[in-house]
């Protein structure tokens, strides 16, 4: 089974910050996640290039456009990788393919007989690239760019007929509940649907975008050329067969902000354009950082790599997914990330695993491995794996940190329970004191697997000393509740797999 999974992409006139790294890491854990249960799994990520903002962001170095995009193309995939963000395909707007599958989705759309030329006047957001209407302005400003004086604009533009979508949209968020979530997301995108659509301009009289097939004067409105990048990520008028393959996508994962975009407007272009559409949109929150003081870059803006760097990918993906319903905002708070990476990843997670291993060589020479397939912790053991697949299925991420995290718990006061070292004592209880320590390594190993797609490295590790062998990458959680360690194998003891992190003692 394959799964096709894209985050937005980036606008690259400035670096990687919080909330667009909150974004892609939240994306992966999913990629991940599908990997794990055993699908093939393409995941898009990229960035999106002919804003007239990034054009601006160049010129103002002395750079050409794409030199600028060139540039900070390498920032932004170092910065991804950084945060073990693992996409298989980077889109970049200006690439050929993409201006080829741009061209070939207008010519369809015009075909269909949903493109006019009209004419359009209205103030001009340089900001949201966007004409903005007088009820959008407050004090003659845009809300969201106050800095920035919109410009009045009188354009002979092309138009898409977006009017004509709404009621096929309202039939198709009718018959599809899960289409957009989350659900008062979804709500909301009805309730626009239900005032009206407008069509919308998607041409520009610029110098730099996706020129149109039929017009040498006008280029593509930057957000319409945007949104097609989901399929020419999975081949769209490049390759038929890849595009057979991976259209429609599975899951497009997108800020609030964009909701609208993507839920609306996308799935009317599809429409135009005769392709199926996505079969489900997910709408995150922000991450509010501003009271941050971990950043050591200007501004209040967190720098994720930075953070990466100070904190460990892992840790700090743990924070993100397990910190906020997803779908919510995450009120950031350094305090928090330190509270979970030191209370709920050393405390908890880490010293169980070195316990368990060092109880296991104790007492075992470093194997042990009881016949435990009637333990009640091996049933719950299950009940939690199916309860994980279930929440990636919802994209309930923080119920996909904690699950795992409530076996790590279980497994802790298992310890406490029954006291192994008690048991140790009495050479008659040898084979009880054996079948503990079974339960408590399965334990550690399923929390562990199941934590997999959300701290790839140190469970990577944590796998890798109770097994001998690198997780696969790919299917590590099928058949995963019958999975038990080697009976011969010798666990593994290291360092702590969580050092305890101490904050910064002093930030300017
Ligand atoms: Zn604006």
């Amino acid at each position: 089974m394959r799964f096709y999974l894209t985050t937005a992409i980036d606008y690259c006139n400035g670096k990687p910050h919080l909330g667009t790294a909150y974004e892609k890491v939240t994306a992966d854990v999913l990629a991940r996640a599908h990997r794990a249960r055993g699908r093939d799994v393409r995941f898009l990520m990229g960035n999106d290039e002919h804003a007239i903002k990034i054009e601006q962001a160049a010129r103002d170095r002395g750079l050409e456009p794409i030199a600028w995009c060139d540039q900070m193309e390498a920032l932004f995939r170092e910065t991804w990788d950084a945060l073990g963000c693992s996409y298989d395909v980077f889109i970049r707007t200006t690439e050929p393919r993409h201006h080829r599958a741009v061209q070939e989705f207008l010519r369809r759309i015009k075909d269909g007989g949903d493109l006019y030329l009209g004419s359009y006047e209205g103030w001009f957001c340089t900001g949201c690239e966007a004409f903005k209407k007088p009820e959008e302005l407050t004090d003659e400003r845009c809300p969201d760019h106050v800095s920035l004086v919109p410009k009045w604009l009188k354009e002979e533009n092309w138009f898409f007929r977006l009017s004509k979508y709404r009621d096929p949209l309202l039939a198709h968020f009718k018959d599809n509940p899960t289409f957009v979530q989350p659900d008062f997301r979804r709500n909301e995108l009805v309730a626009f649907l239900e005032r009206g659509l407008e069509d919308v301009s998607i041409s520009r009289r610029t110098t730099w975008g996706v020129p149109f097939p039929f017009d040498s004067e006008a280029k593509v409105y930057v957000w319409f050329d945007a949104l097609i990048n989901y399929a020419t990520g999975a081949g769209f008028a490049t390759d038929d067969k890849e595009f057979a393959t991976w259209w429609p996508a599975d899951l497009h994962i997108v800020g609030k902000d964009i909701t609208r975009f993507h839920g609306i407007q996308w799935p009317a272009m599809l429409l135009a354009a005769g392709l199926p559409l996505p079969r489900r949109i997910f709408g995150h929150g922000y991450v509010n950082a501003l009271g941050s003081r971990l950043s050591k870059s200007a501004g209040s803006k967190v720098d994720p790599k930075d953070l990466a760097d100070h904190v460990t990918a892992d840790a700090l993906r743990y924070y993100l997914c397990r910190e906020a319903a997803y779908g919510a905002d995450l009120e950031w708070s350094d305090e928090r990330l330190y509270a979970r990476a030191n209370s709920d990843l050393a405390n908890s997670l880490g010293n169980l695993l070195s316990r368990a291993t060092a109880m296991v060589h104790k007492w075992f020479g470093g194997t042990v491995s009881a016949d435990i397939s009637n333990s009640p912790l091996v049933e719950e053991a299950r009940v939690a794996i199916a309860r994980v697949e279930a929440a990636v299925d919802l994209c309930a991420l923080q119920e996909v940190a904690s699950i795992p995290m409530e076996l790590v718990a279980k497994a802790n006061l298992h310890v406490d329970q029954k006291a192994p070292w008690a048991l140790a004592k009495d050479p008659a209880r040898r084979e009880e004191l054996a079948y503990v320590l079974t339960e408590i390594i399965h334990l550690t190993f399923i929390a562990g697997s199941l934590l997999l797609p959300i701290m790839p490295t140190k469970m990577g590790e944590l796998i890798r000393r109770l097994t001998g062998s690198a997780p696969l990458g790919h299917g590590d959680w099928v058949n995963l509740g019958t999975r038990f360690i080697a009976k011969d194998r010798v666990l593994e003891q290291g360092t702590p797999l969580f050092p305890r992190i101490e904050p910064p003692t002093s930030e300017t």
